[in-house]
């Protein structure tokens, strides 16, 4: 390891600095003056959240390729996939929305994977690789803006309202959202400012 002093930590909200003690299973550690949290227990190794990535990334390759639903009117079927359901949107005067869904369901979680990848992949061997400090800054930001949850809530309640008026089937593409939703809720729980202390700035 490198000089710093990784037995010390500073809350992110106040200031307040604390000498860092071994987490219990479960436990987080919480900022005594302003409750904001501090750490929490690693249950995931490195290992273990590059194996999450990796099938997240398969997860959503099928959910952009496979349709998420079917309408039938009339005798006709047609089929949607996410990028259909924005190319439409953008057709029907909604640029804003259209520019909003495909930022958040499409290129920032690509972009939150690929760069979660990327730094695992190096601190699997405790090291950092290059760019390892901006990818973790942009993680921090994009942690936020991804948000296949509220996606996958509100395709459910537009199936169930549109089934008044057609023939509406769910598809596999709608599933895989599905599984990708538990995929990230399950990451967002990870603490990632862990890899921090996990690798050593690379030698110059
Ligand atoms: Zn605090």
């Amino acid at each position: 390891m490198t000089a710093i002093d990784t037995s010390l930590q500073i809350c992110e909200d106040c200031d307040t600095v604390y000498r860092r003690r071994a987490l219990a299973r479960g436990e987080v550690a919480r900022c005594v003056r302003c409750g904001a949290e501090l750490e929490r227990h690693h249950r995931l190794g490195v290992d273990a959240l590059l194996a999450l990535v990796l099938t997240a990334m398969i997860v959503f390759v099928q959910a952009n390729i496979w349709p998420i639903v079917t309408l039938g009117l009339n005798g006709q079927q047609v089929s949607s996939r996410l990028w259909g359901v924005i190319a439409t949107m953008w057709r029907d005067r909604a640029p804003v929305v259209a520019v909003l869904a495909a930022a958040t369901l499409f290129f920032f979680p690509v972009l939150r994977m690929l760069l979660l990848g990327l730094v695992l992949v190096h601190a699997r061997r405790g090291r950092r690789g290059p760019g390892f400090r901006e990818a973790m800054v942009a993680l921090h930001y994009l942690r936020p803006w991804t948000m296949s949850e509220v996606f996958v809530m509100g395709a459910l309640v537009a199936i169930v309202k549109a089934h008044m008026y057609f023939e509406v089937t769910a598809n596999a593409g709608i599933y895989a959202y599905g599984a990708l939703m538990l995929l990230v809720t399950v990451f967002s729980g990870v603490d990632l400012r862990r890899l921090w202390d996990l690798t050593a700035e690379p030698a110059r």
